[in-house]
């Protein structure tokens, strides 16, 4: 059973108020972190090893020591709570069940980075989710946790929470900060970055809502301990929110030490796959990354089990293996048509191009009119080259990484499933009424 660090209390009733969270042991790390300096707190972080749980896995201690200092600038930090990646839903789980587990890591990096106005950028269609998480707050606010001269230390901080429009594109990280500017939520162009130019043009930290909340048990039980739960650079737990064909969709807890097959198969987790079909495929980060057929899902190209963790999934690059992105976990039995599927992805990174460069915003939506015309049977196998030329001239073509995201789901799905493709091609009238899932298994 993989250890509980986030997910511990999350049973306990009424966990979500601060009487309860603070009786079972909140904000204890942050009445530790305050007796603490920020540098200290900053090596705690590092030490942890933790990487960013949005998806890029970038390591958080090395992104909070970019943070520019100049004298007499205020600094921010911005959580991430614009999630809005097909598939993934941990986010919305922890601000939802535990939104005083957000505060508190809040308050102890806010501390850190000397940010005395924090932010939580939330995705509008959560939209029941921020009066939890104002209510939190004003508990926090009652309690001395958060306001004026914290704790007697002086150090004074408010969290404001921002409503979303219901922009994917908001949910990468310069777009969000010109949202939280009132403008159109238009990705810049980095350099410069955000930890030097970000919010208002002041140096800002933007971190995911589960990184932030992890901060909390590493102050706690110290980074070093925190660095021995998990396997290589996949340190502390992450948390998976499964979808798609299985018995038991949900999030869930892993510390990155179990396997594929045993996320997907055993009652702990997923359950299995849903009515005792067979596992197809799995996209295991969010629809952004690749998707994965089965046998390179459950084994590696060498044979060995593949493993729930960042090194593990991106094993042999995107020829074979994935990345851990997002957390967000979609599994596909025999019955699902890939090349539909691609095609309803492919639409969805369509709508939310911003349209500020050309190959993303032309691109997406060249590939969504292909692959329409594939899964109609009207497509040619010239189409599937137009295709593949097609994401090869987005990605890193673009400004930011929708471009990309749009483009590797396409690339992978021909790269491991083109016999789906021309099976459609070939079989245009009963591409009307079956798919290949449906016709071969
Ligand atoms: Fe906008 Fe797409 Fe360019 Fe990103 S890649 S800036 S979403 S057009």
């Amino acid at each position: 059973m993989s250890k509980k660090l986030l997910l511990k209390n999350a049973h306990i009733e009424g966990i979500r108020y601060f009487e309860t969270y603070r009786k079972n042991g909140g904000y204890e790390a942050a009445e530790k972190a305050l007796k603490m300096t920020p540098d200290e707190i900053l090596e705690e972080v590092k030490a942890s090893g933790l990487r960013g749980r949005g998806g890029a896995g970038f390591p958080t201690g090395m992104k909070w020591s970019f943070l520019a200092k100049p004298e007499g600038v205020p600094r921010h930090l911005v959580v991430n709570a614009d999630e809005s990646e097909p598939g993934t839903f941990k986010d919305r789980y922890l601000m939802e069940f535990l939104p005083h587990l957000l505060i508190e890591g809040m308050l102890i990096s806010s501390y850190c980075l000397g940010s005395n106005v924090s932010y939580i950028y939330i995705r509008g269609e959560y939209s029941w989710i921020p009066d939890i998480l104002e209510e939190a707050i004003e508990e926090a606010k009652a309690a001395g946790f958060l306001g004026k001269n914290i704790l007697g230390t002086g150090f004074d901080c408010e969290i404001y929470v921002q409503r979303g429009g219901g922009a994917y594109i908001c949910g990468e990280e310069t777009a969000l900060l010109e949202s939280l500017e009132g403008k159109r939520g238009n990705p810049r162009l980095k350099p410069p970055f955000p930890a030097v130019k970000g919010l208002w043009e002041r140096p800002t930290v933007v971190n995911n809502v589960e990184s932030i909340a992890a901060v909390v048990p590493i102050i706690d039980i110290t980074g070093a301990e925190y660095a021995k739960i998990g396997v290589g650079r996949s340190t502390g737990t992450k948390l998976i929110s499964a979808c798609g064909n299985i018995n038991k969709p949900g999030v869930y807890e892993i510390d990155m030490t179990i396997t594929v097959e045993e996320f997907i198969y055993s009652e702990e987790y997923c359950g299995g796959i849903k009515d005792g079909k067979r596992l197809k495929a799995c996209i295991p980060g969010g629809s952004s990354v690749p998707i994965v057929p089965a046998n390179l899902l459950l084994k590696t190209v060498n044979g060995e089990p593949r493993y729930m963790n960042y090194e593990s999934l991106a094993d042999g690059g995107f020829a074979t293996g994935t990345m851990m992105g997002s957390g967000g976990f979609i599994v596909l039995d025999e019955d699902q048509c890939i090349v539909e599927h691609t095609m309803t992805l492919a639409r969805f990174y369509n709508h939310e191009s911003c349209g500020q460069c050309t190959p993303c915003r032309e691109g997406t939506g060249w590939m969504y009119k292909i692959l329409k015309k594939i899964e109609k049977g009207e497509g040619k196998m010239e189409d599937i080259d137009l295709l593949w030329d097609i994401q090869r001239k987005i990605e890193g073509n673009t400004i930011c990484p929708l471009g990309d995201a749009a483009a590797w789901p396409v690339a992978a799905a021909i790269r491991h499933f083109r016999d789906e493709f021309e099976w459609h091609v070939k079989n245009p009238e009963l591409s009307q009424t079956q798919n290949y899932g449906l016709a071969h298994y």
